[in-house]
């Protein structure tokens, strides 16, 4: 993050706003609205500042820019267009330790101002750090049409609440739960619609309802291969609620933003003596934490019942009555399949497709090899970087052809995604010669040959094409 986006309390603030045109008028207003105790200084006023400060509304100095100007001052900005007597703003604001903006100018300013959608008291504010203002006016467009004019009413009916709320429902956890399930009913519609008595009702009713103890709950959430488009608005939308969040190493850092700034992160992937936190432990937290009345998110990669143990979590969670849900997420193979132009099934080459570990159990691969060898299926093999010359091996001894057709998928939807085609016979010297890495996906069957075959091109973003991270075709 190059900026810190915060809030700044204006109101009876002296700011000073240098320069008297059009650049400057329009960053006058916004300076007033916000309650500020303007100064402009310009040897002229244009007819908008001008008039401006014949109601009152600002103190206009007819001078040129000294830096005995600041003091006193709280925030400044230059806008007189002049690239020499704004930077000469900067410099001295800067000097003095004044924020100070130079309009246009990120590069000489020490604050930026942000693009702003107006519902008071909702405020949004975003920015692309001054370098793309066209890209920020367009999700400014965005948000505008998402949030109905109302929601200032709802915004300044919950800031009235807050403190009533505050006194029947102590505990923070169960307050924070309250507020989301009153704001996510029909209390909205009567807001947005004007209706603040019903509002006022039906928030008296169930805050009469409330006993102000916090229900606990686990979430065990799929995240999805990686890449957080994957994710389901379920799982964003119990993300956003948690208190408290438990992560293991599958699940990519970039989902982690999603999840709600103020919940407390556990990562149970390794503990600091670098051994996995045992299962057992896993579940007890689980339970402990919800026991205290916390929601608690177990964010696994993919889909949380298909290799994720997820069968054994709510097992332990069911035997001591806590309530708990599971999201379904989409599983690595289906993410690695999309996003490298493998169809798992296919007409003609594949009726049928499994999955399978790779994982060593007692050091031996326990599967069901003349099953997997039939022809006319495809066999996706998860946690299996690390077995591959021995899965290989087995493919070919139990009948599958040497040159039987494989594609290993590399953090598949990620951006630095990398897949290699290659065949029985040849992927474990390819798979050393490349460093694949965990994690990967082996796809093994004729339909890893379409990947080359339709020249696939990976969906990235809204429906943008894009080529995929590296594409490593098997050599000839
Ligand atoms: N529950 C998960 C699987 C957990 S097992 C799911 O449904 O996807 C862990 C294995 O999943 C890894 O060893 C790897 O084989 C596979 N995997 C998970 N994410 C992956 C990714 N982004 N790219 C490739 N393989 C992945």
């Amino acid at each position: 993050m190059d900026y810190f986006p915060i809030f700044l309390k204006l109101s009876t603030r002296p700011c000073l706003l240098v320069g008297g045109g059009e650049i400057a008028l329009r960053k006058a207003r916004l300076l007033l609205q916000a309650g500020a105790t303007l100064t402009v200084l310009a040897p002229t006023l244009g007819a908008g500042l001008a008039a401006l400060a014949e109601q009152g509304a600002l103190r206009h100095v007819a001078e040129r820019f000294a830096p005995h100007h600041l003091v006193g001052m709280r925030l400044a900005v230059a806008a007189t267009g002049l690239a020499d007597v704004d930077q000469q703003v900067a410099d001295a604001a800067e000097a003095a330790g004044i924020w100070v903006n130079v309009v246009d100018d990120p590069q000489a300013s020490s604050y930026i101002t942000p693009s702003i959608v107006d519902r008071s008291p909702l405020v949004i504010a975003l920015s692309t750090g001054g370098g793309a203002p066209v890209l920020a006016r367009m999700l400014r467009e965005r948000l505008e049409s998402l949030i109905p004019a109302g929601w200032g009413r709802v915004a300044d009916f919950a800031r009235v609440m807050r403190e009533r709320v505050a006194a029947r429902i102590a505990n923070s956890d169960a307050r924070r739960a309250f507020w989301e399930s009153v704001l996510a009913g029909p209390i909205v519609q009567d807001l947005v619609a004007g209706n603040l008595d019903r509002a006022e009702a039906l928030l008296s009713d169930r805050l009469a309802a409330s006993d102000g103890i916090p229900r606990g709950a686990v979430y065990l959430v799929g995240a999805g291969p990686g890449n957080p488009d994957l994710l389901t608005f379920r799982a964003l939308h119990l993300m956003q609620q948690a208190d408290v969040v438990l992560y293991d190493k599958l699940v990519a850092p970039a989902l982690l933003d999603w999840v709600r700034r103020d919940a407390e992160r556990i990562f149970v992937g390794k503990t600091r003596a670098n051994h996995t936190l045992r299962q057992e432990e896993i579940n007890q937290l689980m339970v402990r934490l919800a026991s205290e009345g916390k929601r608690v998110l177990r964010l696994k990669g993919g889909d949380p019942f298909i290799f994720g143990r997820g069968g054994e979590e709510i097992e332990t969670l069911a035997q001591h009555g806590i309530p708990f849900e599971v999201v379904p997420g989409i599983t690595a193979a289906s993410g690695a399949a999309a996003y490298a132009g493998i169809p798992l099934t296919h007409r003609d080459y594949a009726q049928s497709v499994t999955f399978v570990t790779g994982h060593r159990q007692d050091g031996s691969i326990n599967l069901d090899w003349p099953m997997l060898c039939r022809p006319g299926q495809t066999v996706v093999v998860y946690m299996g970087v690390a077995t591959t010359p021995a899965l290989c091996e087995a493919f070919i001894r139990h009948g599958r052809s040497a040159d039987c057709p494989v594609a290993m998928v590399e953090r598949a939807t990620l951006i630095d995604q990398r897949v290699l085609v290659s065949t029985l016979a040849d992927l474990p010297g390819r798979i050393a010669e490349l460093e694949i890495r965990s994690p990967s996906l082996m796809i093994v069957g004729e339909v890893v040959q379409l990947a080359a075959k339709l020249g696939w091109f990976a969906p990235r973003g809204a429906g943008e094409p894009a080529t995929i991270g590296e594409s490593v075709q098997k050599p000839g």
